[in-house]
């Protein structure tokens, strides 16, 4: 049995999907199970897993696609906003193990929340614990 990700079989032709823009690198397409009408997703076409798998000329290229993308997708579906997110590892929601992008359109009044709701219960850091992880970050 293979294992490559059903976005690869998107990308190599072998299952169906609404594609919306294709360049060298990269494929976008309408999500399967839409949260939002326009609701899309933007992958490398290599099936590198996370964010941090990818080369970072391959990264820019996605997140290039976002750009040029969102404001049409907007536009197509008549959006207020959008939201801009990946889930990046099974943790954070992830599902399928082929990077993606997915650019959720929003409404006024459609009921979904900023994604500050993604996480769990905000926690309470002092501020020794917020320089560490600034500096941990940064590399200082
Ligand atoms: P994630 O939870 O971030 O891995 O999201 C995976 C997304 O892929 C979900 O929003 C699914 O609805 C979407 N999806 C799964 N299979 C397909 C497919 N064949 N075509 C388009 N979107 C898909």
């Amino acid at each position: 049995m293979s294992d490559r990700t059903i976005f690869e079989r998107i990308v190599d032709g072998e299952i169906p999907a609404r594609v919306v823009h294709e360049t060298e690198t990269t494929l976008a397409f309408l999500d399967a199970s839409p949260l939002a009408p326009g609701h899309t997703l933007v992958i490398p076409k290599e099936p590198y897993e996370r964010l941090r798998d990818a080369p970072e000329d391959v990264a820019a290229d996605v997140f290039a696609v976002v750009r040029e993308l969102t404001p049409r997708i907007e536009d197509a579906v008549e959006a207020d906003a959008v939201n801009v997110g990946i889930n990046d590892g099974p943790e954070a929601g992830q599902e399928v193990p082929h990077l993606h992008v997915h650019i959720v359109p929003r409404f006024e009044g459609d009921g979904g929340r900023p994604i500050h709701a993604v996480a769990g219960e905000s926690p309470d850091l002092d501020d020794d614990e917020l320089d560490r992880i600034a500096d941990a970050i940064g590399g200082g």
